[in-house]
Order: C-alpha cells, then sequence, then structure tokens
C-alpha cells in the first residue's frame, strides 16, 4: 500500500503541531516533518513528537547538499533526530551517504530507533534515502541494490532532479525492479508523472505539498490536487494512464474536466497534466517509451502548444485524413502497439458555429469568414472551413504566417491592420490569443469594427465571456464562446478513448466551475 505523505517544513515546535493536525484531518496518511525548516534556538522536539499519533508521521533534517536547508554538521543534525526518535514512534528519513559514512551514526541511529520498540523488524523505521539534484544517478538500479542490503528498512527512497518526462519511466522501471520497499520520486514539473502513479507501481510512499506554494521539494502537486484532481486513492495497479502533453501545461483545464468525466463514468482511469519542453526529440522518447512499457496502460493523450505538429510527425501514416489535412494531431489513442493521431479540434469549431449559426456543414460553403491569427487553432478552423468550401480571408500580425496558412488552403491573406474593415463577413473567428487570462482587456478587434459583423467567435475561453464577446453583444452580433469548441474536442476526445459517448452538458459545467465562471 502506497503511502500519501505531506511534507510540512515550519519554523518551529507549535506550527508543527498544527500542520500536522491540519494535514492528516485532511486526508494524508503520513505526515513528513521537516526539521530543517526549524529555527536553531533549541526548541525540543521531543515534546512534539509525543503527542504525534504513532507511525503516522516521519522526520528528517535534509542538508543543503540534498536540497535541505540544514546548514548544521553532522553531529548536530544526528543529535536533533535522535531526539525525535526517542520522543515518539515515527520514521527516520535518513541519507544514505552519511549512514555509509558513519558506523559510529549508524550504531546510534539503531539503538534510538529500538529504544522506543520502533526497532521491531515487523514495524521497521528507517528510510535511506538518495537525493540527487544534479539529475539522474548514473546507476540507480545499482545504487538501490546497494541501500536495499541493509537491514531493517522500511524502505529505500530515491529522488532525482528530472531531465525531462522520460525520467519518470525509469522511475517506474525501477520500482518494478526493485525488491524492497521503494520510493523513486522524480524532482520537477517533469516529474509530476512519478509522485502521482507512484501508487499504480506499490511505490512505499510518495510525497505532496500541504497547500501551495508550501512545497518542500520542486514539483510537489498539493494535498488536495492529488486527493481531487488526481483521484489518488482510486489509482489501483490496473488504473489507465491519460495526460495532456504541452508547455505549459500547468494550467490546462484539462485535467479538472477529465477528471471529473473518469469519476462520473466511474472508469478506473486518471489524467495528468504531462509537462514536455519545446523539444520535440523528448516528445519522441517519451510516446516511444510508453509504447515500449504496455503495463503503463496508457488510455490516450491530448496534445497541446507546442507539440500538435511533432505529434503529427510521430505517428507517421497513422494519421486520419482530417488531421493530416491540418498538419496537427490534439489526441493520440494508443492502438496496435502504436498511437493513431486524431485532430478534434477542427470539427470542435465546425459544430460550434453550426449549432449557433443552426446550419449543417453542407451550408457552410455559401460563407464568408474573416479569421483573426494564424496559429494552430487558426490552421484548424480553416481547414474544416474551407473544407465546406467557406470563402475565408486571413488577418495575422505576422504577415507571412498568415500568407502561409491563406496559400495552404487557397484563400485571401489581408493585413492585420486591415482586419473589420474589409466589408462585413458573415462571421469573424478570434483565433489570437488576444483577451486570454490574464489579459482579459485585450480585444483582437475594435469595438467600432463590431458593428457591421452578423457573428463573431471567439476560441479563447478563459475566461468564457471575453472583452471581444461582451462588445459583439453589445453591437448586437450573434456570439460563438470558445467553451464550446473546447467541450466539443474534449468529448470527441473521450469518446474516441473510452467508447463511452460524452456528456457534454456536465462538461461545460465543470469548466465553468474551474474558471469561476
Ligand atoms: P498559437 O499557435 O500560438 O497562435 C497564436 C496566434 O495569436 C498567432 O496568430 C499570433 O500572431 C496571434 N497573436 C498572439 N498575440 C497577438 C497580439 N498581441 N496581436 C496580434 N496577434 C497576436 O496559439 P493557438 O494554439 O492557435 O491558440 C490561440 C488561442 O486559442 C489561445 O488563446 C488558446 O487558448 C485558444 N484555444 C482554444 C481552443 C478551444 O477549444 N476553444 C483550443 C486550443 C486553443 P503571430 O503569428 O503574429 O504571432
Amino acid at each position: 500500500m502506497t503511502r500519501l505523505v505531506t511534507s510540512v517544513l515550519c519554523e518551529g515546535p507549535e506550527a508543527t503541531r498544527q500542520a500536522v493536525a491540519a494535514v492528516l484531518a485532511t486526508g494524508a496518511d503520513l505526515v513528513e516533518i521537516r526539521l530543517d525548516g526549524w529555527a536553531d534556538d533549541g526548541a525540543p522536539f521531543a515534546a512534539v513528537a509525543e503527542v504525534l499519533p504513532p507511525g503516522r508521521w516521519m522526520v528528517t533534517c535534509r542538508p543543503v547538499s540534498e536540497g535541505g536547508l540544514c546548514v548544521e554538521d553532522t553531529s548536530r543534525r544526528v543529535s536533533r533526530l535522535l531526539e525525535a526518535l526517542l520522543g515518539g514512534d515515527g520514521y527516520l528519513d535518513f541519507e544514505f551517504a552519511e549512514w555509509q559514512r558513519s558506523a559510529n551514526i549508524r550504531q546510534k541511529v539503531r539503538l534510538a530507533l529500538a529504544s522506543r520498540g520502533a526497532g521491531n523488524p515487523d514495524q521497521p523505521r528507517l528510510i535511506l534515502s538518495v537525493h540527487d539534484l544534479r539529475g539522474r544517478p548514473a546507476d540507480p538500479a545499482g545504487l538501490l541494490k546497494v541501500m536495499s542490503a541493509e537491514r531493517d528498512l522500511a524502505a529505500v527512497k530515491l529522488a532525482w532532479q528530472a531531465d525531462d518526462i522520460c525520467d519518470n519511466l525509469v522511475a517506474f522501471d525501477l520500482l518494478r525492479q526493485t525488491e524492497a520497499p521503494a520510493i523513486v520520486i522524480c524532482l520537477g514539473e517533469a516529474g509530476l508523472m512519478s509522485r502521482v502513479l507512484a501508487r499504480k507501481f506499490n511505490a512505499f510512499a510518495t510525497y505532496c505539498a500541504p497547500a501551495p506554494g508550501a512545497e518542500t521539494a520542486p514539483g510537489q502537486a498539493t494535498l488536495a490536487d492529488m486527493l481531487q484532481r488526481y483521484r489518488w486513492r482510486s489509482i489501483s495497479a490496473s488504473t489507465r494512464v491519460f495526460g495532456v502533453i504541452g508547455h505549459p501545461v500547468a494550467h490546462s483545464m484539462s485535467p479538472i474536466l477529465f477528471s471529473a468525466c473518469f469519476e462520473r463514468q466511474g472508469l478506473d482511469a486518471v489524467y495528468l497534466p504531462l509537462h514536455i519542453g519545446p523539444s520535440a526529440e523528448v516528445l519522441r522518447r517519451f510516446l516511444s517509451g510508453c509504447v515500449e512499457r504496455p503495463w503503463l496502460d496508457v488510455g490516450g493523450f491530448s496534445v497541446t502548444m507546442p507539440h500538435k505538429q511533432a505529434a503529427a510527425e510521430f505517428v507517421g501514416e497513422r494519421i486520419e485524413p482530417l488531421a493530416r489535412r491540418v498538419g496537427a494531431v490534439n489526441t493520440l489513442v494508443p492502438r496496435g502497439g502504436g498511437f493513431e493521431g486524431f485532430n478534434t479540434d477542427c470539427p470542435a469549431a465546425l459544430d460550434a458555429i453550426t449549432e449557433s449559426l443552426g446550419c449543417e456543414r453542407s451550408d457552410l460553403g455559401s460563407l464568408r469568414a474573416d479569421v483573426l491569427g494564424a496559429g494552430g487553432v487558426a490552421w484548424a478552423v480553416v481547414a474544416g472551413l474551407r473544407h465546406y468550401g467557406a470563402a475565408i480571408t486571413v488577418y495575422n500580425r505576422t504577415a507571412a504566417r498568415g500568407d502561409a496558412l491563406a496559400s495552404e488552403f487557397g484563400c485571401r491573406s489581408e493585413p492585420w491592420a486591415r482586419r473589420g474593415q474589409m466589408g462585413a463577413a458573415d462571421l469573424v473567428v478570434n483565433c489570437t490569443s488576444i483577451g486570454m487570462t490574464p489579459n482579459v482587456d485585450g480585444t483582437p478587434l475594435p469595438s467600432e469594427r463590431l458593428a457591421a459583423q452578423p457573428a463573431v467567435f471567439d476560441v479563447v475561453y478563459n475566461p468564457v465571456q471575453t472583452r471581444l464577446l461582451r462588445e459583439a453583444e453589445q453591437a448586437g452580433c450573434r456570439t460563438i464562446d470558445g467553451l464550446t469548441m473546447f467541450v466539443n474536442q474534449a468529448a470527441a476526445q473521450f469518446e474516441l478513448w473510452t467508447g463511452q459517448p460524452a456528456d457534454k452538458r456536465f462538461m461545460r459545467e465543470t469548466v465553468e466551475c474551474a474558471l469561476g465562471s
């Protein structure tokens, strides 16, 4: 059974007592008390330890060399820890490097553990740990083996600064191979998978933060996010893994949306933000790594900026015709020992338009549309509208990108400054990010140019009611919001991955609630 440990780093006994009570009451299995946060005023730890619930806490005093704050010499550090051990029945997390270096320390620690009965081999309380902030150790499997050879261990722990998301796959390999109870954590944003999926691979424990901003190590999710957003307690060895690949990805609405849908439909599945920096090479290695590890049970991935084109290249021939035409894949579905690529943005935009205008796709041939922007979404929107014969004019700040999009799909391209001044179109679609949170005062089309537009579609969905849509409504235009498209594309992904019908109303309400609108 994997323990969910919340790590608290407080300045002294009173704050520690309060923090411990709060996290244990909120759902953590154990609390890790980081003594390296305590002010050096000789505050007695034993008094705190005595009131802690037996077996539900661990103590450590992390030195700077392993990512902590403690600058004391080893003997003072060890004295603090021993005092803690003598005060009550908790786990001790001690650095393997120091452990190896000193027989004296080994003897003192073992005596302290034994003196409270916590040294009972049936209930070992010692965790030996290595934290490498430079990156993955040269031979992590060998290191875990050497550590595991020590007697009376509760667990061995190895944490390293992740270079990229592929480090998580190595962490899972190690958890599967190591016979002793083990904790393997990748530090940093790229390491979130290792923290959440620790439970899938039966790690001894995983760590989280009590609140945003109170992380004690890079990349920790909060206790609340572990329990609610990632539905951590529902994860088991058979849980299927989904996620959104992007950069940046931390603020994506998709984890909240899909977690809620999985819970509602009772699916054994978890959905994670998967941070992959701009490198297409890392994306390729990660996807190949997932294919090589069928036991990871990947159920599917959403793909967002800047990886949609690279995802299309990765799947090669295994791409649906529409995604090929758009040149971008936003949905990966594992099939036949690889991934198939789809684009759900394009039909999602078309459906948002036809539903709102009350027409069929086949009616789009008579539509004249002005498209603002020439990025990824613009390509999907233009590809879809052109497929049904709409006449399109593209306006983009960077003229060359606008020209490239227009020439690919046989449309007109006009300078950005002329947007809204070339005579009314039937529909204006904002495919730029102008007006998106936090720059909610921005608008891609000055209000005086709105009066002549019959319909305005803004793909920005955060906020749902953008300034453009507000002003368009005031000018008497029909409006289409980006959330309609977002829900449409997510619903199509859900159906591709699960084969079950998606509840779009529930999806919309979930995102609206998360956005506070
Ligand atoms: P992208 O590929 O980065 O393209 C951004 C576009 O916005 C480019 O055309 C860029 O022009 C233009 N732009 C950005 N800032 C500008 C400014 N200050 N002035 C003029 N033009 C500006 O992004 P994307 O993936 O297409 O996403 C665009 C928006 O769609 C984002 O807000 C995103 O959240 C939203 N989105 C919505 C959905 C949905 O389902 N509703 C799905 C995906 C994305 P340049 O070429 O000159 O840089």
